[in-house]
């Protein structure tokens, strides 16, 4: 099944939602990653928040994400587009930590102090940051603090996910839902109080429920249009030849001297793992573009 988002309006305009399943995609990356099943779930989570931001990009634009806290699982790094494109890492996939109640413990493997920082890359000259502290180190709740606080609009964000015992990622997905200006608190209050009489979003999600279920069970009462449906996916950006300008960039002594010292180079893509390997031959090259760049 492929992974994908629906973006609704309701009719009155007041209320703009998003909700994704994105089970394939957070299995495809984790795999990547070899993740054990807390860093699953909070990569899991970071991907989910990515395609919810993503989402709201237009074409062209970009957004990343960085949770970093004082947890041993140190970072969750996202970046997507407005296409669906999501890919991701962690700082230790190999973080396992349960609750007391055997539930992954994704807010202490994070840490609970730390930050959120989301950058846009909107086309301008310079991208767009925002910055806030971690709130509950759990994604959705950080995610809407950030929407609330930084861009300030009133927000909610749900992102869940369902991991077997043997650490399959049998669900994941999530909602975005934001009061559109001019903002009638009357309508935030109504939005607040369904969300958290809502069921678990993990069952629906684990149930087989679709980006439509869950908007059904979101927007229950309020009447709404679905305006677009998009495919979710994990891709890389990387490439040898963006490899190569990293390292053309680095200049030609720097160069030279990694070509002595190390007869080669071997760089590994964080995001995807794709070892792109250079040898004393292919340095000889971008030394000899380096020297005509300085010339
Ligand atoms: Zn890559």
């Amino acid at each position: 099944m492929t992974d994908y988002l629906v973006r609704a309006i309701a009719k009155s305009g007041s209320v703009r939602a998003l909700a994704c399943v994105t089970t394939a995609t957070v299995g495809a990356i984790c795999k990547r990653h070899d993740t054990l099943p807390t860093a699953t779930a909070a990569l899991g989570r970071g991907i989910t928040a990515g395609a919810l931001m993503g989402a709201l990009l237009k074409t062209g634009q970009r957004v990343a994400m960085r949770f970093e806290g004082n947890g041993p699982l140190k970072k969750i790094v996202i970046e997507a587009d407005a296409n669906g494109s999501v890919r991701g890492y962690v700082g230790d996939p190999k973080v396992h930590l349960l609750r007391p109640d055997g539930a992954l413990d994704v807010n202490n493997a994070l840490g609970r102090a730390g930050f959120l920082t989301v950058a846009k890359d909107l086309g301008l000259k310079e991208p767009y940051r925002g910055t806030v502290q971690l709130y509950t180190s759990g994604i959705a709740e950080d995610l809407a603090l950030y929407l609330v606080e930084s861009e300030q609009i009133p927000s909610a964000v749900g992102i869940a996910e369902f991991i077997e015992q043997d650490g399959t990622v049998a669900a994941a997905g999530g909602f975005l839902i934001q009061a559109v200006p001019p903002v009638d608190p009357l309508v935030i209050e109504e939005l607040m109080t369904r969300i958290e009489q809502l069921p678990p979003l993990s069952d629906l999600l684990h149930k087989g429920g679709n980006p439509e279920q869950i908007l059904e069970q979101l927007l229950a009462g309020i009447p709404y249009d679905i305006l677009e449906k998009r495919n979710i996916a994990f891709a890389c950006s990387c490439s040898r030849e963006r490899i190569e300008r990293v390292l053309l960039s680095m200049g030609k002594k720097e160069l030279s001297s990694m070509k002595k010292d190390q007869h080669g180079s071997e760089v590994t893509c964080e995001f995807c793992g794709e070892h792109y390997l250079f040898d004393e031959a292919d340095l000889d090259q971008i030394i000899a573009e380096a020297a005509k760049q300085e010339a």
